[in-house]
């Protein structure tokens, strides 16, 4: 694709349209309320949602793009100067309310961007995304797969969110006694909610912000503001932390439960927010070594008051595996620059693709920058174990289609030495 046409997720100008495929901060750096270079496609969901993320924002500047329908867009091509028209579909990315994937297709070949996705193989909704993929690209070859990376690194196997949704659960009756809270985004993460609410058959506590966005997704009676209602509350991430959860306990036996696809992150200085926590077996006693269930993450504890369960809206490790395997891409890119990940996915899936020549070309590249070296980062965790260790800051490369401007790890690296500012992310 050719630069200068179409950007996704990304809002510098160059562009003649841009697309977003979900709300989530990382996605939408960059864009402000009085932002003015184009049209702006996105889902009726994310539409709906715009005026409270960016009051004042001029919408009729948004498209709306219904999933599973090819839609078109004349476009001037920066090279000719002549007219050229690019054909896209949105597909659900099956990760918060509104977040679509989108798939290109134009003189320049074709394209998907994943954004933030995940792939459920047991999901109805992956199966319609499968089944609408199939019938999009019939006889086409995906030339380049955009691929949301987060957890690209075979480290990386957890359960289904269904199933983490009844880890979730168990936790939360083995403490009959105790508030509950658990840390949510300000977008994501409503189906655990709901499911907690319906079995426990009560409502859930979130601020008002949530309640607001709540009510426009169409939960109306589930949701309240009232603490004294409900023994357990959403409550924002930011806001959750060892600390907090000390000061709760002082006041009331409390325990606090973290939903997400990180299976530790490093605490620093007392006072700062962050904690660390790792996965173990057993979800009703808090322990503090590092465990896996036969390769796949499940609940666990590090701190005493804090659970977390590794229920994520990106894909893991199998899922991306499979993924590519369906999609067989000529060509992939990572969306995400991260310390879990640390190598392009082509490292992983090369063998996957069409043609081998692109991974082929990785590891030539890599080889000679050391990089074989580094492709999995060991360390000493902070339980005495050896082993890979994500950070919980993670860098998303923006991308500009027919630019080459993706930056590989090691370039990034290079750059960060330099000093350019790289837009950090949070893991969900
Ligand atoms: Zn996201």
């Amino acid at each position: 694709m050719e630069s200068g046409m179409i950007s996704v997720d990304r809002w510098s100008r160059g562009s003649q349209v841009y697309f977003l495929t979900h709300l989530h901060a990382d996605h939408v750096r960059g864009l402000t309320p009085n932002w003015t270079r184009g049209p702006l496609y996105c889902s009726r969901i994310t539409a709906k949602l715009f005026p409270i993320k960016f009051p004042g924002f001029d919408l009729s500047l948004l498209r709306i793009v219904e999933i599973g329908h090819w839609h078109s867009v004349s476009l001037l091509s920066p090279s000719s100067g002549s007219s050229t028209t690019v054909y896209f579909m949105a597909i659900d990315a099956h990760h918060c309310p509104g977040a679509m994937m989108y798939l290109f297709r134009g003189e320049f070949g074709c394209t998907l961007y994943t954004g933030d996705f995940r792939w459920e193989s047991t999901s109805e909704r992956a199966q319609n995304g499968r089944t609408m993929l199939l019938n999009a690209l019939k006889d086409l070859q995906l030339d380049m797969l955009y691929l949301d990376n987060t957890y690209c690194n075979p480290t990386y196997s957890f359960p289904s969110r269904e199933v983490a949704a009844r880890q979730v659960l168990s936790i939360i009756s083995s403490h009959p006694n105790h508030d509950i809270v658990i840390a949510v985004d300000t977008l994501g993460k409503e189906n655990l909610l709901l499911h907690i609410s319906r079995v426990l058959k009560t409502k859930i506590w979130v601020w008002p912000e949530r309640l607001q966005i709540m009510h426009l997704l169409g939960f109306h009676d589930i949701f309240t503001t009232k603490t004294s209602v409900t023994r357990i509350r959403a409550v924002p991430r930011y806001s959750f932390n060892i600390e907090t959860l000390e000061g709760l306990n002082t006041i009331r036996p409390t325990i606090g439960i973290m939903p997400s696809g990180l299976p530790w992150a490093q605490k620093s200085a007392r006072g700062k927010g962050n904690f660390s926590f790792t996965w173990h077996t057993d979800i009703t006693t808090p322990i503090s070594t590092s465990k896996t269930n036969g390769g796949s993450l499940t609940a666990g504890s590090y701190d005493k008051y804090i659970y977390t369960v590794p229920y994520s809206d990106h894909s893991c490790f199998p899922e991306l595996q499979k993924f590519v395997e369906f999609l067989k891409p000529i060509n992939i890119k990572g969306i995400v620059s991260s310390s879990t990940s640390y190598v392009e996915p082509l490292y992983h899936f090369g063998h996957l693709c069409r043609t081998q020549q692109a991974s082929e070309f990785l590891f030539q590249k890599l080889r000679s920058k050391g990089c074989e070296k580094v492709e999995v980062i060991h360390a000493k965790s902070p339980f005495g174990d050896t082993g890979t260790v994500p950070l919980w800051r993670k860098r998303r490369i923006r991308q500009f289609f027919g630019t080459s401007n993706h930056v590989s790890r090691v370039r990034l690296l290079r750059r960060e030495r330099q000093g350019v500012k790289i837009v950090d992310r949070d893991p969900d």
